[in-house]
């Protein structure tokens, strides 16, 4: 038999046999080590029984129950036996039934459901006669394996595991194979990725130990040293994974760019229309203080929605262009380049039209690069960024990855980070020749934790002063079901037409037989109702609004008559989209029905309303940016939910919550209270992402103790040659196929 670490490798059908590892990989689990990484959700005192009375019929449930009678008898209409057996929770009760050709077949179903006895019941409600019924269950009954009377009363009294588990493995089984794994394994076989000095430090039980304790723990307090241990340890490998990171980013070589004295950033102040709010200053000296240096700046700017980072990049880009280098500004999508394109445009006017008649003395070029033009103007494009015509390229996220030949690199610019993750600030370090500045902006907040977490090797600026001028935004939540509240909405619409202004429509889906939107509207509510003991299947849900279907109807309302509609949504092709964007703002279409594409940085000064539809069904901090769209000029913005979240839903309190406050750190604290873990950092749904236990908001003081402890090891032992199971485990941990998740949080 194998030993040592191998055995983790080991294929679970060798182990458990085919059937049940069938059923595991359908959970996403493989090999020995995942079935001992799968923990359990939480644990069930043995004698707390399921409220039976919130069994709803068509569900699937488990149940834990006691025996009250169990009875075989034989059918007279139809042949055959049937074995009734009733469970209570002690008032209510809940029938099992088993069908058989012959009593015999049913005798050993009698045999374990005695009177008395404690068991857990899975599978799909049904009721006969008034009473809900589970027909052919599966079940196991709690201690009835031990040896003799003594073991069977220790067995009873251990806290019970309750797995992540699906229709076609129940947790008890999951649990018998986890224990069949487990119970040969020693010490040796599982390597532990913390070293024994920090296990010492911070007082954690060994990996060997914390595997048996959290799957076959006899007290709560065994599971709860366990959880700590284990907790512990996914901060650790994350927080060493980024201290060599950091390592390695603070060897590379990137070139000075410190500007020039009469150069393109100083003819721009020259002509900026307003003045820099104290924020921009101060940030503005940090980045130009990062770029003279010949290290590569990687720093995260953060400022809410309409603090102006733009112009921040910009001047940063600037200084880059006078020190002979070239800029690269990336946004998330190719309706953004397009806009941003057109904002640098606009605030460099003369100095952007190098080589054009009336350009300025020292003016430059500002291309765009996009998968959507035309090869004509893709060529040229290409040509000015090769040949260092062109001082700034915008496009999106693509424009790093393909056969782009810069002349000579120097800062990239991401806005909006959403996508822009640890392997895209890997891939950039790893270009030929030296490592380009890198500035990531973002208008999401970043509580602290994450910006450890996630964003570890980066500094961060923040822009705390909104410029100044700026109405803000009224936000309330109008209930779907309510009519004349949904007329209003319109009415309100049509108002802020009529005065000039413009309107967006937010909808999740694109058309009425469309799965879902583009850029979707966020799952989290979709995924958080199978907590607890009882899994129950979602109810089935009304189908969600959508744009052309929406567009439609509001050209058919009376209250919109004779206003212009537009649509915008990610399956238009390019030149239509920036068309409708264009049209939008010129007034012409001055309702906009659009999917989540215009979430992030879109600017039209004049639009004051938006109606969010379906707006339970988004994300909080995706709400959040949409509502940054309106009240960006003078007049106040009003933003309008339309929900059919019922009362006490999480999916509730967040709309509740965005009509509460527009500060973005609060916000974001409790968006990531509300969503699972696995959201916050984009756990696989296979179950193998892993983070498992690791929750960013309370766990942050393990995080920060992680945190020194792994810079500790890792300055101590840079190549982590001392510590061969750390070593493995971050290499695991930054397998490409679980990196997703430092992307999407
Ligand atoms: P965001 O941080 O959301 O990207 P933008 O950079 O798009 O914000 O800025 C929003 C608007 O504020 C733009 O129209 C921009 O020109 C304007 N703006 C930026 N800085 C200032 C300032 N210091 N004073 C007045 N307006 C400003
Ligand atoms: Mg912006």
């Amino acid at each position: 038999m194998t030993a040592g670490p191998a055995r983790l490798a080991q294929p679970l059908d060798r182990l458990v046999g085919a059937k049940t590892a069938a059923a595991l990989g359908r959970l996403g689990l493989r090999t020995a080590g995942d079935l001992l990484r799968h923990y359990p959700r939480r644990y069930s005192e043995p004698g707390r029984m399921t409220d039976l009375r919130l069994l709803r019929v068509g569900e699937h449930v488990t149940v834990m129950a006691q025996v009250k009678q169990a009875t075989v008898r034989p059918m007279r209409s139809r042949g055959g036996a049937v074995l009734e057996a009733v469970v209570t929770d002690g008032t209510h009760d809940l029938s099992l039934t088993f069908f058989a050709k012959h009593p015999n077949r049913l005798r050993h179903h009698e045999a374990k459901l005695r009177p008395g006895r404690v068991g857990l019941f899975t599978g799909d409600v049904g009721r006969y006669r008034g009473t809900p019924q589970l027909v052919h269950p599966d079940y196991t009954i709690i201690g009835v394996d031990a040896d003799d009377e003594e073991a069977a009363l220790v067995e009873a009294s251990r806290p019970i595991p309750l797995y992540p588990a699906s229709a076609a493995i129940p947790s008890w089984r999951i649990q018998a194979a986890v224990r069949t794994v487990l119970d040969p394994l020693r010490p040796e076989d599982v390597p532990d990725p913390l070293p024994e000095e920090v296990r010492e430090r911070r007082g954690l039980v060994d990996l060997h130990t914390a595997l048996r304790l959290v799957h076959a723990p006899y007290t709560d307090d065994d599971h709860r040293r366990a959880r700590r241990r284990l907790v512990y340890e996914e901060a650790f490998v994350l927080q060493a994974a980024l201290a060599r990171r950091r390592a390695e980013a603070a060897e590379a070589r990137a070139v000075a760019r410190p500007g020039a004295p009469d150069g393109l950033l100083a003819a721009f102040d020259a002509r900026l229309p307003f003045a820099l709010t104290p924020g921009q200053r101060e940030v503005g000296e940090q980045v130009a203080a990062d770029l003279a240096r010949p290290r590569p700046m990687q720093r995260l700017l953060q400022g809410e929605v309409g603090s102006g980072k733009t112009v921040v990049a910009l001047r940063a880009m600037l200084q880059v262009v006078d020190s002979g280098g070239q800029a690269a500004l990336l946004a998330p999508t190719e309706v953004l380049a397009a806009q941003h394109l057109r904002t640098l445009r606009d605030l460099l006017g003369p100095l952007a039209e190098e080589g054009m008649l009336g350009a300025a003395e020292r003016a430059t070029r500002v291309v765009l690069l996009t998968g959507s033009q035309t090869a004509a103007q893709r060529r040229e494009a290409l040509l000015d960024v090769a040949s260092g015509r062109a001082g700034i390229v915008v496009g999106t996220h693509a424009l790093l990855g393909e056969q782009v030949q810069f002349a000579d690199l120097g800062l990239v610019v991401v806005d909006e980070q959403h996508r822009f993750g640890v392997e895209q600030r890997d891939e950039l370090r790893h270009r030929a020749g030296p490592t380009p500045h890198l500035l990531v902006m973002t208008a999401t907040p970043i509580p602290r934790t994450v910006a450890m977490t996630v964003f570890g090797d980066l500094e961060v600026s923040t822009l705390t002063d909104l410029p100044g001028g700026r109405a803000g935004v009224t936000t309330h939540v109008v209930p779907a079901d309510n009519a004349a509240w949904v007329a209003r909405a319109w009415q309100r619409v049509r108002e802020e037409v009529d005065a000039g202004r413009r309107a967006y429509v937010v909808c999740p889906r694109i058309s009425a037989d469309d799965a879902d939107a583009d850029a979707g509207a966020d799952d989290a509510d979709l995924l958080a109702e199978d907590e607890g003991l009882l899994f129950g299947a979602a109810a089935p849900r009304r189908p969600l609004r959508a744009v052309l279907e929406v567009a439609e109807e509001l050209a058919r309302t009376p209250a919109l008559a004779g206003v212009g509609i537009g649509v915008l949504h990610g399956r238009l092709p390019a030149a239509e989209k920036d068309a409708a964007m264009a049209a939008f703002a010129r007034g012409e279409t001055p309702v906009l029905v659009a999917t989540t594409v215009i979430e992030v940085g879109v600017d039209v000064p004049e639009a004051t309303v938006m109606v969010v539809l379906d707006a339970d069904r988004f994300g909080l901090s995706q709400l959040h940016q949409l509502r940054g769209r309106v009240g960006r000029g003078t007049q106040p913005g009003l933003c309008l939910l339309v929900s059919s979240a019922p009362e006490g839903t999480d999916a509730a309190t967040r709309v509740a919550t965005l009509a509460e406050t527009t500060d973005g750190f609060r916000i974001a604290a409790v968006d990531l209270e509300l969503r699972r873990e696995g959201d916050v950092l984009g756990a696989s749904q296979s179950g193998r992402s892993s983070l498992r236990l690791l929750r960013v908001v309370r766990d942050a003081d393990v995080i920060a103790e992680a945190r020194e402890d792994a810079a500790g090891v890792v300055a101590g032992d840079p190549s982590l040659a001392g510590h061969p199971a750390l070593a493995a485990a971050i290499d695991e941990f930054l397998d490409p196929q679980r990196e997703e998740f430092l992307e999407r949080a």
